[in-house]
């Protein structure tokens, strides 16, 4: 079956279809990767809905693959699922953001830094292990360093994903609710996690303009973040009427293409999008 989506999505179906030499080949390729410095980390600034400013960015991952070009985390990650090499992928992703973290503050960059967690991730007991391994080795203090993992598995009531998030907790690393909005939350169950943020998801911004279903969960969503204190972040802001409505409606941070796409260090440096100031 062809699924709608574009170029992305051919590799991956090839990957997951009848084709299964293709996907083990990826899948090898995937663990030479992990050995041969082939991915790297892009970097998508959260913009402060008050002034503008820059003080954190989210890590999304990225495969410079020798044949197949510069690959997106959808063509890769659902490969490292099924082979059990998320966590390895992870952990990577983990030390890597880290590193970075440690390279912006000796540059006397105030900085955080966001990473995803696969559910595979957050189900396997060894995250918070490598998350204070990786911020001892490069000396970056905790609260630098927010999880997003998505809403649905948040919400996952199990002792394994219980036991993460409170570690998570202990060693002072923050939680953000990734794609809010998508799941099923419990509000009292929002309340137990105490999370440090929400980040509503992008189809209900890219409704705003035209729903006023849309708006209203936009505003019911920025109303409970506050009420918990939370902060609360757009993702997927493209147009100005966007980044216009979640600033009226109380947004705390603003995150997309119309800000700023995921690039690379290098490119964020030469876009002038990190100062010591900001
Ligand atoms: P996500 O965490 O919801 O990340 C946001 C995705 O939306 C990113 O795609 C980003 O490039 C894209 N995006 C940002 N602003 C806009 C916008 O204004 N418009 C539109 N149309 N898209 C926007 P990306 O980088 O392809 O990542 C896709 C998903 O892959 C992420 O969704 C996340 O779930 C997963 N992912 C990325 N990096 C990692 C990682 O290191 N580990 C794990 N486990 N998953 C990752
Ligand atoms: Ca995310
Ligand atoms: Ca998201
Ligand atoms: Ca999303």
């Amino acid at each position: 079956a062809k699924r709608a989506g574009g170029a992305g999505w051919a590799l991956f179906d090839q990957a997951m279809g009848a084709d299964a030499r293709a996907q083990i080949e990826l899948q090898e390729d995937l663990r030479a990767a992990l050995q041969r410095d082939e991915l790297l980390l892009h970097y998508q600034p959260k913009v402060d809905a008050g002034n503008g400013q820059i003080r954190s960015l989210e890590a999304l991952v990225r495969w410079q693959h020798p044949r197949h070009g510069l690959l997106g985390p959808g063509q890769f990650i659902p490969v490292a699922e099924r082979f059990g090499l998320i966590n390895a992928l992870g952990g990577w992703v983990i030390r890597e953001a880290c590193r970075q973290l440690g390279v912006w503050s000796r540059q006397g960059l105030r900085l955080r830094v966001s990473v995803n967690l696969s559910v595979h991730q957050v189900r396997q007991g060894h995250v918070v292990e490598q998350i204070e391994a990786a911020l001892r080795e490069h000396g970056v203090s905790a609260d630098q360093l927010t999880c997003e993992i998505t809403e649905s598995v948040a919400m996952e009531d199990t002792a394994a994903t219980q036991a993460m998030l409170a570690g998570l907790a202990r060693a002072g690393v923050k939680l953000s609710i990734d794609d809010f909005g998508t799941g099923y939350s419990s509000l009292s169950y929002l309340c137990k996690l105490r999370p440090q943020e929400l980040k509503i998801d992008r189809s209900f911004v890219q409704d705003l303009e035209t729903s006023a279903d849309a708006r209203a969960v936009v505003d019911a969503i920025i109303h409970l973040a506050r009420a918990l204190r939370l902060t609360v972040v757009a993702e997927g802001v493209e147009t100005r009427d966007q980044a216009e409505v979640l600033l009226a409606l109380g947004c705390d941070e603003l995150q997309g293409f119309f800000f700023a796409r995921p690039m690379s260090v290098q490119a964020l440096v030469a876009g002038g999008l990190l100062t010591s100031d900001g």
